[in-house]
């Protein structure tokens, strides 16, 4: 840790090396940067952290960010396609890739590999299934990943839908297994998506 005889940063550097691929080397350069730079960085971030502590939340039925002040997209507009993805990280990378243009709905995790029929784990399940029915939805895509526990949630899906009148499909092998959607590349990506294939249920 940084030797600067100053409470406040060395508490910033500790938080700021928390973040995802940043180290205490990083987080160093950083907070250098901010403090080098107090109106045009420091005040705005600021403000931008509180604005988004304050309001943005999870939304409730269809598990993406939402603001307080407004609705949430899967509210707004009408839809028949539903891409199932376990986080918000997941959409992010379909989004950039423009494979899919469509709705989305973000579980929040993956079921344990061992299926307990009477455990959700918190996830957003009955909201799709409401989702699903309220909206008419013709196709449900299932692009969770292609680990045990993403085979196990996407099972579990398909057979908690199958007594309503939808097109449920998988994105197709071309995902390595135990692939996690968010490290794949846009090809692999494309390919499975183009790929997918309709879950029979048995
Ligand atoms: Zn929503």
């Amino acid at each position: 840790m940084a030797q600067n005889n100053v409470k406040e940063i060395d508490e910033l550097i500790k938080i700021v090396s928390k973040l995802p691929g940043l180290g205490p080397k990083s987080a160093k350069r950083i907070v250098l940067k901010l403090i080098n730079n107090r109106d045009d960085l420091i005040k705005p971030l600021t403000n931008t952290l509180a604005q988004v502590y304050k309001n943005v939340i999870r939304c409730k039925n269809c598990g993406n960010l939402k603001s307080t002040n407004s609705n949430c997209v899967c509210t707004i507009n009408k839809y028949d396609q539903i891409c199932v993805v376990e986080n918000i990280a997941d959409m992010w990378v379909i989004q950039s890739s423009g494979i899919y243009k469509g709705h989305y709905h973000i579980l929040g995790g993956t079921l344990p590999s061992f299926e307990n029929k009477n455990k959700e784990n918190g996830l957003l399940i009955e909201s799709l299934i409401n989702r699903v029915k309220k909206n008419s939805v013709k196709e449900v895509i299932l692009a969770t990943s292609a680990s045990i526990e993403g085979e196990t949630t996407s099972h579990y899906i398909s057979d908690s839908l199958k007594d309503i009148k939808v097109k449920i499909t998988r994105l197709a092998k071309g995902v390595p297994v135990g692939g996690e959607i968010e490290f794949l590349d846009d090809g692999t990506l494309y390919s499975a998506f183009k790929n997918r294939s309709t879950v029979v249920n048995d």
